[in-house]
């Protein structure tokens, strides 16, 4: 089977740990008997180099026609780059906004698992890591809070601020069916994290992941108020395997759960639509400090490409090969800089993807 790959590999590191995640990519797919066609694309700073602006509607079309995007990283230093002497809208991050926009991207995954081998990196104390976690935020993306009327007003003198907080039965639904559809795919728990005992929107949704987990009898689910969540992850983290919830709640949970990981280096992300099609980048950003340097980490953007074929092309064996390649590295003892300690062996970002490579063949 042939797949159409769209690749941005952005500015900064992205071109580095793309390379590195498409000689990934390639070992498993000679292994796993598939073929993917890349087409390489332009955007953020690089496009506006190139074409005077960060995304072209050229590159929007062949992202759509493609089975999936793998993205590197946008963006440069604020405080130095040219890109940052124009108006916001053809800034490098508003070309990441538009593609996500016109790819109808409403549903953002964040694996926060945790290494055995990185364990020291994790905040936590040893009695609540236990054995470890291994947890998928799924994260509602386009609407809500950050989508919903807002205002500024100023009434005899005084300010007064609005925003409002919108979901509608299919917003709600779509999510929930991607949550659960996903859950299938791992250890078929979701827990649906919502704020129910103040909000209507909260209590909308609880209705609505109910109806949809009537489909999915063989997926447990349980409700979490969010800040009894913001508690327990950081109380009992190996509780949670699927965690859906709305656009504000994920935002903040995401950042939470991946800080108790330890490394930005090793966090992926995907961001989906209706269909089977997604986004998959690394959750950091373009690190324009060790841009060209063979010093990133390439880890994210390799398990974001193990993601993209699970979830976008179905290729779950391929994917597990990928992600088990990665623990045997670690185990292994070799390491970037960004997660380097006593005892390990130091490598640059090419020399881990080749050694991740190396453990596919
Ligand atoms: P950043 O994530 O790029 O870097 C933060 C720190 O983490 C830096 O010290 C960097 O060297 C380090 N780091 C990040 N990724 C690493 C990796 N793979 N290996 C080793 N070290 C790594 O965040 P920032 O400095 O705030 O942003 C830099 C640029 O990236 C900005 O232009 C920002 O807008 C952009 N950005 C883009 C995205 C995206 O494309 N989705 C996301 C976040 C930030």
């Amino acid at each position: 089977m042939n797949y159409k790959i769209a690749v941005i590999p952005g500015d900064g590191i992205g071109p580095e740990i793309v390379r590195e995640a498409r000689k990934v990519l390639d070992a498993a797919a000679v292994k796993y008997g598939f073929t993917l066609e890349y087409t390489e694309l332009l955007m953020g700073g690089a496009s506006i180099d190139a074409n005077g602006v960060p995304l072209t509607d050229e590159t929007i079309e062949t992202a759509k026609a493609s089975d999936a995007v793998l993205m590197g990283s946008i963006g440069g230093d604020a405080k130095t780059s040219p890109w940052y002497r124009l108006e916001p809208s053809l800034r490098p991050e508003a070309g990441l906004l538009k593609l996500r926009k016109s790819l109808n991207l409403f549903a953002n995954l964040r694996p926060a698992y945790l290494y055995e081998e990185l364990k020291a990196a994790c905040p936590l104390r040893d009695e609540i890591i236990g054995d470890g976690f291994d947890m998928l935020i799924m994260r509602e993306l386009t609407g809500g809070l950050y989508f919903g009327a807002r205002s500024t007003v100023e009434e005899d003198g005084v300010k007064k601020a609005t925003d409002t907080l919108v979901y509608s039965e299919h917003e709600i639904r779509r999510i929930a069916v991607k949550g659960f559809d996903i859950a299938r795919k791992r250890r078929k728990k979701v827990c649906s994290v919502d704020k129910a005992n103040v909000l209507d929107s909260s209590r909308l949704w609880r209705s609505v992941v109910e109806e949809v987990a009537k489909e999915y009898p063989d997926v447990e689910l349980s409700h979490m108020l969010v800040d009894n969540c913001a508690m327990q992850l950081v109380k009992d983290p190996g509780q949670f395997d699927v965690i859906l919830t709305e656009n504000m709640f994920g935002d903040i949970l995401s950042d939470e759960a991946s800080m108790v990981t330890g490394s930005i280096g090793m966090l992926s992300s995907a961001s989906l639509n209706e269909t089977k099609f997604g986004l998959y980048e690394p959750s950091h950003g373009s690190a324009p400090d060790i841009a060209g340097m063979d010093l990133a980490n390439p880890i994210a953007t390799i398990l974001s490409a193990a993601m993209m074929l699970r979830y976008s092309l179905d290729l779950d064996e391929a994917a597990d090969a990928i992600e088990a390649a990665v623990k045997q590295v670690l185990k292994d003892g070799y390491r970037t800089a960004d997660i380097m300690s006593d005892g390990c062996t130091r490598v640059g970002c090419a020399e881990m993807g080749s050694l991740i490579r190396e453990r596919i063949q």
